[in-house]
């Protein structure tokens, strides 16, 4: 989830104190990068995915299951066995936000050839496999988005309690600060997205009204100091911690352009297709033990992270803070980066003046420096000690601190200094699947994209303020496929992965959302009142993980037969 130091985090207030300075180093050591490296060209194209992972324990007993407060003891192990022994290692492993979590992508990044998208899946299932082997019985990993029942009494093992008070973290009525990932660097983001904000963040989503869901839906919070009932509203499910964003899980890709220009072009078109490829890969319908009316996580996570002031929210006149900004830090891009783009960026770009002026004056092209100027609204919310004075000229940390806490649907990320990685675009809204079937799916039906947008010189941009339709992308993608080169056994694979693709687009398979929420409305225990009880929770993960080990089928999620990938099979019909 970004940039990781390591040292003594700093207070809000004295991570303010800093802010100025952490801007304008972050600016210079962008420009050192710019300099070096605008015209790196020929770049080979790179890519990998990350996918996030939950650890939970089953007790069938209790017929309950809880998050397993494990995720660094379970990393760190990985790494030993891994890449700390073997630099060839297959996967990477890394800590997310949750301690319950751990985040693993590819040891190497796949390379341009077809048939590597043949490996996803195997090495998806690899990681799979490898997080596995290290837990103990009745443990699993599990790959699902939102934990329904994330904040509810007794959702971690061990069991710990919340504190509500100030001195802690997050301050939540439910999410305990033990669930939150050991390193400082996520604790610190949680508490001084709080202080800066002047509150805890508050998160409202619409319940889903059953038949016998009581209407208004109003909660009452036992061990609140009166800021729940402030902000809580009458039929939404209220979250008050950062955890129930950044506690989600999602699957990324990162991709490695051949050139800066190229990565801009890429930036744009992908943005597009965020709002297309989230809704197919909607996953996450329940939040805090309650059915809700959205099925992606996305919103949860930008209202998880907001750390505007009120002044900057527009609810009180500017006094203290520079600007209003429409947004939180977690939210859909602002600006398109490449020529082509430029004519559709229609909505209002709150910048810092001077520091557009000052990449202007340094050679920097309108586009980029309103972009970087745009990210630079926002304060560093996290400074380490040791880490404040910089070698402007080697290190990138302080550029990495603002760029790595603007968590837009799509990234654009300059290479690391001296190093020989190229300029690379990250595409960050899609939800995590169930089985290694289906991520990998949606993973290679995102670069095959990639690949048509590039060959075909596609342009599929639309002004900000709207909202696209869908142009039908699979046959544009069939007929690349007919022009390339692919051996049997990975069309077959492709074809497949399309083949999931598009019957979600059409709803012939639902989503995984969609299947949750009919898994529980046909629960017997479920009371028609949007409520998941701890047995309910056990049942769903239960039958998640049975799907995701390939121990049931699941038809009306992932079709007959052709979720198997049949590995030796090199005969496979078209
Ligand atoms: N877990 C976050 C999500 O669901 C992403 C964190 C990251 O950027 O790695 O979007
Ligand atoms: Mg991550």
């Amino acid at each position: 989830m970004g940039l990781l130091s390591q040292g003594s985090p700093l207070s809000w207030e004295e991570t303010r104190r800093h802010a100025e300075h952490v801007r304008k180093h972050g600016i210079l050591q962008f420009l050192h990068i710019y300099r070096a490296l605008r015209d790196r060209h020929k770049d080979v194209l790179k890519w990998g995915d990350e996918v996030e992972y939950m650890l939970v324990k089953f007790d069938h007993e209790n017929k309950k299951v809880r998050l397993l407060l494990c995720g660094e003891e379970v990393l760190q192990t990985l790494q030993d066995k891994g890449e700390k022994v073997n630099p060839n290692h297959p996967t990477l492993w890394r800590p997310e936000y949750g301690s319950y979590m751990i985040e693993g992508t590819p040891g190497q990044p796949y390379g341009g050839t077809m048939s590597e998208f043949n490996t996803v899946q195997d090495n998806m299932r690899k990681r799979r496999q490898e997080a596995a082997s290290v837990l103990k019985e009745n443990e699993a990993v599990c790959t699902v988005t939102s934990f329904p029942r994330l904040g509810c009494p007794g959702f971690t093992l061990p069991e710990c309690k919340p504190t509500p008070v100030e001195g802690g973290a997050s301050k939540s009525l439910f999410f305990p600060d033990e669930a939150i990932n050991k390193h400082p660097r996520f604790s610190t983001l949680t508490r001084n997205i709080r202080h800066r904000r002047g509150e805890k963040v508050v998160i409202n989503v619409p319940i889903f009204k059953d038949k016998n869901t009581p209407s208004p839906f109003i909660e009452t919070f036992p061990n609140d100091d009166g800021e729940a009932a402030k902000a809580a509203k009458p039929d939404y499910i209220y979250m008050d911690a950062m955890g129930f964003g950044m506690g989600n899980c999602c699957l990324q890709v990162t991709f490695q352009a051949c050139s800066i220009s190229e990565a801009r072009y890429l930036y744009d078109q992908l943005a597009t297709i965020c709002p297309i490829v989230m809704a197919l890969s909607a996953a996450s319908p329940f939040y805090r033990g309650y059915v809700s009316d959205i099925d992606c996580r996305w919103g949860v996570i930008s209202a998880s992270v907001d750390d505007r002031t009120r002044e900057e929210r527009g609810l009180e006149p500017l006094k203290n803070n520079h600007y209003r900004i429409s947004k939180s830090r977690y939210d859909s891009i602002d600006s398109y980066l490449s020529e082509c783009g430029e004519k559709y960026n229609d909505i209002d770009l709150t910048i810092d003046k001077d520091i557009y002026e000052h990449l202007i004056k340094e050679g920097i092209d309108h586009l980029l420096a309103q972009h970087i100027a745009h990210l630079f609204i926002r304060d560093p919310l996290t400074l380490f000690e040791e880490k404040i004075h910089l070698d402007d000229a080697n290190e990138s940390d302080h550029f990495e601190n603002i760029q790595s806490t603007n968590w837009q649907t799509m990234r654009f990320k300059p290479p690391p200094p001296n190093s020989d990685i190229g300029w690379r675009v990250e595409f960050r809204p899609m939800e995590v699947q169930l089985t290694d079937f289906e991520n990998s799916a949606y993973v290679v039906f995102v670069v095959l994209l990639t690949r048509v947008i590039l060959s075909y010189k596609l342009d599929f941009l639309i002004p900000l303020s709207k909202e696209g339709v869908f142009p039908g992308l699979i046959p544009v993608l069939n007929s690349y496929l007919e022009n390339m080169e692919v051996d049997v056994d990975t069309r077959c694979t492709i074809l497949n992965y399309l083949k999931l693709i598009k019957k979600r687009a059409s709803g012939e398979l639902m989503t995984v959302a969609r299947w949750m929420r009919e898994f529980i409305a046909k629960h017997p225990d479920y009371k028609q009142d949007s409520v998941i009880t701890d047995e309910m929770n056990y049942s769903l993960i239960w039958k998640c993980n049975q799907i995701a080990q390939g121990q049931a089928e699941c038809p009306e999620l992932l079709g007959v037969g052709f979720n198997k990938k049949q590995s030796g099979n090199k005969t496979g019909s078209l």
